[in-house]
């Protein structure tokens, strides 16, 4: 597949040839657009799933074949619960649940979960999940604890997202992020503690402004903030949005539900089912989940 400089949503995964650091860059544009514009959330829930789909997508790199990472936010504040999750295939979903009358534009994290935490799942056939507090101003600051408490790794992170105003109804959004880590030492890798701290000061260079500008391409970006190290560059990832909700899932799904459930559910005979993710709509008839005729005369 052949990516042009500079296009939007992609994932370049690098290397410092003259340090023991790796790292990722991510830029989103039209994936992130289409799932905000499909919720229409407040700003500053749009903001923070933007940052959880940058993290999904940074880590799903950390998954093969038909694996899937999944991000989540709980709370018991005004933000309930916000899922972002992508596939080693580069699809993206995500979608947040919230009490709209208790958001304010430029909330504090603290403020909008309070006591939240962070939980990151990856499935690839092997499951692991790992949970944090919720900590810092953004999820950047939250994924740098959650690497050092759950993974004793050194990690550094940007994030960055913004809404440019549109002329139509649909707004353009721009989600991007970068990490660099510190590899832990093995064959052939020496952990270097004075170069990762060099490293630490170029990346803490780095604004939002230069992690967004798609006139900067990834590798430029990257060679400006790293040349004196060398940087290799591999192959990008692309990304899109995409939903894996489909009838059959979703009739599975309600089929493992007790038929009193079910039965609750019915409206003039049918079950009517909302893909939070996407907002497709599914229904299913009486029949088709399995009750008999005369159950649905309650
Ligand atoms: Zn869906």
């Amino acid at each position: 597949m052949v990516f042009g400089r500079g296009m939007s949503d992609q994932l370049t995964p690098f290397l410092l040839e003259n340090a023991p650091i790796r790292g990722r860059i991510v830029r989103l544009h039209d994936a992130v657009s289409e799932i905000l514009n499909t919720h229409r959330y407040p700003d500053r829930i749009a903001h923070l799933l933007g940052e959880a789909l940058v993290l999904a997508a940074i880590l799903s790199a950390n998954v093969k074949g038909e694996g899937i990472v999944t991000v989540q936010v709980q709370s018991k504040g005004p933000l309930k619960y916000l899922v972002a999750d992508a596939t080693a295939k580069g699809h993206l979903r995500g979608y947040a649940d919230f009490d709209a009358e208790a958001i304010e534009d430029e909330m504090p994290l603290d403020a909008l979960c309070p006591a939240g935490v962070l939980a990151i799942t990856l499935d690839d056939g092997q499951r692991y999940q790992g949970i944090v507090e919720l900590q810092g101003t953004g999820l950047s600051e939250a994924i740098e604890a959650y690497f050092t408490q759950s993974q004793q790794l050194e990690l550094k992170s940007h994030f960055a997202v913004v809404a440019k105003a549109n002329e139509s109804s649909a707004r353009k959004w721009q989600a991007a992020g970068m990490v660099i880590e510190h590899m832990p030492s093995t064959e052939g890798v020496t952990q270097d503690p004075a170069l990762w701290e060099e490293a630490g000061m170029l990346f803490h260079t780095l604004t939002d402004p230069e992690l967004l500008d798609t006139g900067l391409p990834m590798d430029d970006l990257l060679y400006r903030l790293f040349h004196e190290h060398g940087v290799r560059v591999y192959e990008p990832q692309a990304f899109k949005a995409r939903c894996r909700c489909s009838k059959e899932r979703i009739e599975g799904a309600l089929q493992g539900m007790p038929d009193a459930d079910k039965l609750a559910m019915l409206e003039d005979g049918n079950v009517e089912i909302d893909c939070q993710f996407c907002h497709a709509h599914y229904g299913f008839t009486a029949a088709e989940l399995g009750l008999a005729a005369g159950d649905t005369s309650h």
